[in-house]
């Protein structure tokens, strides 16, 4: 790779323009990233060394097309048009996504970020843009590799843990049958609902890594939501009975089948009662639907704990549990709306979330008719 440092500036010399230009070309050579300005027709105006290398050129780039400096690969190792991509840009952007392919074939991951920027006052001003680009090849390989390990061992974890669920269950029964000892009864219990919530993480990674390796595709199917809520009411009411709640259901006459990934919906679904019959310590919960704009809207209301605003934009992310006590007490991986969000966004889907702490919470989805 090329290590040329970017030509003086064409400022005449002497003048405080000058000073000021090199005072920012030492500043953007400085940076470890590669930095590109472009102007309005996305040539060239200032780069730094650090441009020069990760784009593997040995010349100046002062004026050159940003297109023919840098080639870009999507995720799919399709060619992207970076110029298209600039003036695409309204505010900043940034993504991972990215790679740089070189002329020899070779290629590496790209942490890419595009700014306009304004320069000068007003309409006199003109339309610039701030490329910032960072080789995160070693970084994507270790995250490739921690994906792997996910994936395999959910994968593996799986089978063991079905086949203790399916004996600790059987032991109940018997024990429960033959009037045994509490203790027992208790323990066996115990072990259950560990070996469940086990069931349910190695569920929830192996979801997360497939969706995190782009893996998850969309069979789409027609669905009848009335009869999908109706059978997730009656399956988990058993859980919310043994909670002392109750599940109502209020579903629209009108509701038509909808086309979308049946699997992804029902696990949507099932993330949001799950976690509204394990947030909730009295009253209630609703599940709704109704016909909405070329789609269904659906709704999970609970009278349970509530979550604070500022944990409301966490809820989503990846790991984010409540620091409130009242969560503490529940166990969880905070892994579940991370995954639901992915899901959704496959299915197009948009999620509103209302919620105030004491009172309960209302997660309404929007899911599009897919065809
Ligand atoms: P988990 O339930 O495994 O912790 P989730 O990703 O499903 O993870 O949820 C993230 C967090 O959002 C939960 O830990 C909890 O703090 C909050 N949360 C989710 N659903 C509800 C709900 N219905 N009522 C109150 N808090 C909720």
């Amino acid at each position: 790779m090329s290590t040329t440092n970017p030509p003086a500036a064409t400022v005449p010399a002497g003048t405080p323009e000058q000073f000021e230009h090199e005072r920012l070309m030492s500043l953007i050579n400085s940076m470890v990233d590669g930095v590109v300005a472009v102007n309005e027709r996305a040539k060239v105006d200032i780069y730094n060394g650090a441009a020069l290398n990760i784009l593997d050129l040995n010349s100046s780039m002062q004026g050159k097309s940003l297109g023919d400096v840098c080639k870009l690969l999507d995720g799919n190792n399709q060619p992207i048009d970076i110029v298209e991509l600039v003036y695409a840009t309204k505010t900043a952007f940034v993504s991972r996504d990215y790679s740089l392919s070189y002329v020899d074939g070779s290629k590496v991951s790209l942490y890419l970020s595009i700014a306009p920027v304004h320069l000068g006052y007003g309409k006199a001003g003109t339309q610039s843009y701030v490329i910032v680009l960072r080789d995160i090849s070693h970084e994507k390989s270790l995250e490739e590799e921690r994906d792997e390990f996910i994936s395999v061992v959910s994968h593996e974890l799986r089978t063991p843990i079905t086949i203790a669920e399916g004996n600790i269950s059987n032991a109940q029964y018997i024990v429960n049958k033959a009037g045994g000892d509490e203790q027992i009864k208790k323990a066996l219990e115990d072990a259950h609902q560990q070996t469940l919530f086990l069931a349910d993480m190695i569920n929830d990674l192996s979801t997360l890594s497939r969706a995190e390796h782009g893996k998850l595709t969309v069979d789409i199917e027609s669905i009848n939501i009335h009869d999908l809520l109706t059978e997730l009411a009656h399956m988990y009411s058993p859980e919310a009975e043994a909670k002392g709640l109750t599940i109502h259901t209020s579903l629209s006459p009108d509701l038509e089948l909808l086309m979308s990934g049946k699997l992804y919906v029902k696990e949507i679904l099932q993330n949001f009662i799950t976690n509204a019959i394990k947030y909730t310590n009295d009253g209630h919960i609703s599940l709704g639907a109704k016909p909405a704009d070329k789609g269904v809207s659906i709704w999970i209301e609970d009278t349970g704990i509530g979550i604070s605003k500022s944990d409301q934009e966490k809820i989503y992310d990846k790991f984010f549990r409540s620091e409130n006590f009242e969560t503490r007490k529940t166990s969880g991986t905070g892994l579940g709306l991370y995954v639901t969000m992915k899901l959704s966004r496959l299915l197009h889907a948009q999620i509103v979330t209302h919620s105030q702490l004491g009172i309960g919470s209302k997660f309404t989805i929007f899911i599009p008719d897919l065809q």
